[in-house]
């Protein structure tokens, strides 16, 4: 499905990100995921030499350290996804912004970098409310948007044939984009203007990522670095 520039979100047209027809990037968000999936997806990303967006919650990397040193050692782009995956609705500017500090702080331990600095972050449930602009101002951190979101995050029977139809969909219209899917659906902590989602695995993952990646390539179109996104907001 695509969205264009939603106020309050961090939904923003392709054109406007910099993207030229033909140039797609891929993001997962709410890993490391646990099962071996993350490093199932690295395997499939390596295999056709897909380097990703990573947004990753904080306490996910306190449990995995040794997948998101791979995640960097893969060449793909750590993007902070909070520690804690609170809305940022529910948090105050300075909680907010001591959140993504833990994140950052978890990060910097598994890669054993003291003072790690994330540039990008994405808020969780894409809420970019009045104070998340703010930290981010404050705190120097660019905002990392989506242009593209396929509604995986809700789990049910032929979810998989949905997400791939969305893809494939999008595409086809948009031929650029931010991409976003989940490595494992993160509850929502906390009230806020959000669906609500019932946390859980993404068993669907991997067979949408490979066919995604077939029809990119069927569509002669490429995946791009994760980073080569103009400054956010
Ligand atoms: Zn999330």
């Amino acid at each position: 499905m695509r969205i264009s520039g939603v106020r309050g979100s961090i939904l923003r047209r392709s054109e406007d990100l910099g993207l030229e027809r033909g140039q797609v990037i891929l993001t997962f968000d709410d890993g490391p995921a646990g099962a071996g999936r993350t490093e199932a997806l690295l395997d499939l990303l390596d295999h056709h030499g897909i380097r990703a967006g990573f947004c990753v919650v904080g306490r996910e990397v306190e449990r995995r350290p040794e997948v998101c040193r791979r995640i960097e050692a893969g060449g793909h782009l750590l993007v902070n996804h909070s520690f804690a995956h609170v809305s940022p609705l529910s948090l105050t500017e300075e909680a907010l912004a001591a959140d993504l500090e833990r994140c950052d702080a978890a990060i910097g331990k598994a890669l054993g970098r003291d003072h790690y600095r994330s540039r990008w972050f994405r808020p969780p449930g894409g809420i970019l409310s009045q104070g998340v602009q703010r930290v981010l101002a404050r705190t120097g951190r660019d905002l990392y948007p989506i242009t593209n979101f396929a509604w995986d995050i809700f789990p049910f029977p032929g979810n998989q044939w949905r997400i791939a139809t969305s893809l494939r969909g999008d595409l086809k219209r948009c031929r650029a984009g931010v991409y976003i899917l989940h490595e494992w659906i993160y509850p929502i902590l906390a009230s806020g203007p959000v669906p609500s989602v019932r946390p859980g695995d993404c068993p669907w993952l991997l067979p949408v990522v490979e066919g995604f990646i077939a029809e990119v390539k069927r569509q002669g179109a490429v995946f791009v670095e994760p980073d080569r996104l103009p400054q956010g907001e």
